[in-house]
C-alpha cells in the first residue's frame, strides 16, 4: 500500500531524512517511534505530500507520488495531527461533512448520514450539533479521526494523536484506533504510546536522526533491541 524508496528531505542544509526505504502492506499497522527531532513527523509529511521528497520515490496504491498525482495521493490518504485541526465554526457533523461535499461533490443527505454513522463508531452520536469548543481534548481527536475516515482514505496517518491530551483522555482515542485497527485499516501511527506500539502495531520502525535504525516486530523492538540508540530510547521511556 505504501513503498518508499530511499526517501532523503532535506530543509536547507539541514538532512532531516536519509534515504529511508519500507514498506506498509493493507491492512498492516505500523509504529513509527524515535526520539524528538528525529524526522517522525518529517517522514509522514512526506507520505501524503504535504512535505516534497528532496529525494527518492513514495508510491502509495501503486501511484507514484508527484506533482500531478499529489491530489490523488492526498485523496486516498487520511491525517490526524496531535492538535486536532478542527474547524472551530462548524458543528461536529459539519466539520465532518465539509470535505466530501466541497471537494467530492457528496450530496447533503448522504454526507450527513455516512457523518452520523461515523459519529456512532467513535463514540459521540450526542454531539452532532456541538462547537468543538465544547468537546473535550479526547471528544474533539475522536471528532478529527471521523472526519478523515468520511473522505474514505485507503490508509491513515496519525502523527501523535494523543500527545496534547489529559492523561485520561487518552484511552478513549487509542481505543478507537484500535478498533480501526482491527477493521483492517492501513495505519502508521507516529506515537509515545508504547502500550499501544506494543498491543496492536504489527511493525515498528524505530528512528532517529532520519535513519531507521530498527524496522521489527513489537516483540523483538521491546523485549531484544538490536542497538544501542534503542535500548537507551527504551531506557528513557519504558
Ligand atoms: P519529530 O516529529 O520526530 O519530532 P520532525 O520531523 O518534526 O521530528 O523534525 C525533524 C527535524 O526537521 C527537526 O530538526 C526540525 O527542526 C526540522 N524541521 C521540521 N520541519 C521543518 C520545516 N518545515 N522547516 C525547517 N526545518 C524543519
Ligand atoms: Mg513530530
Amino acid at each position: 500500500m505504501i513503498n518508499v524508496n530511499n526517501l532523503t528531505k532535506q530543509f536547507g542544509d539541514n538532512q532531516v531524512l536519509t534515504n529511508i526505504t519500507t514498506e506498509v502492506k493493507k491492512g498492516d499497522v505500523v509504529a513509527v517511534i524515535g526520539p524528538s527531532g528525529s524526522g517522525k513527523s518529517t517522514f509522514l509529511r512526506c507520505i501524503n505530500g504535504l512535505e516534497e521528497a528532496t529525494k527518492g520515490e513514495i508510491i502509495v496504491d501503486d501511484i507514484t507520488l508527484t506533482e500531478k498525482t499529489l491530489a490523488q495521493v492526498r485523496e486516498k490518504t487520511g491525517m490526524v495531527f496531535q492538535h486536532f485541526h478542527l474547524f472551530p465554526h462548524l458543528k461536529v457533523i459539519d466539520n465532518i461533512t465539509f470535505a466530501p461535499i466541497e471537494t467530492k461533490g457528496v450530496k447533503k443527505a448522504d454526507a450527513e448520514k455516512q457523518a452520523k454513522k461515523l459519529l456512532e463508531t467513535v463514540g459521540l452520536s450526542d454531539k452532532a450539533n456541538t462547537y468543538p469548543n465544547q468537546l473535550s481534548g479526547g471528544q474533539k481527536q475522536r471528532v478529527a479521526i471521523a472526519r478523515s475516515l468520511a473522505m474514505e482514505p485507503e490508509i491513515m496517518l496519525f502523527d501523535e494523536p494523543t500527545s496534547a491530551l489529559d492523561p485520561e483522555m487518552v484511552k478513549e482515542v487509542l481505543d478507537v484506533m484500535k478498533q480501526l485497527a482491527h477493521s483492517g485499516m492501513t495505519m502508521v501511527v507516529v506515537t509515545h504510546e508504547m502500550g499501544f506500539a506494543r498491543e496492536v502495531a504489527d511493525r515498528i520502525l524505530f528512528l532517529d536522526e532520519g535513519a531507521v535504525v530498527e524496522e521489527t516486530t513489537p516483540h523483538a523492538f521491546f523485549h531484544h533491541p538490536e542497538t544501542e540508540r534503542a535500548q537507551s530510547f527504551l531506557e528513557k521511556v519504558l
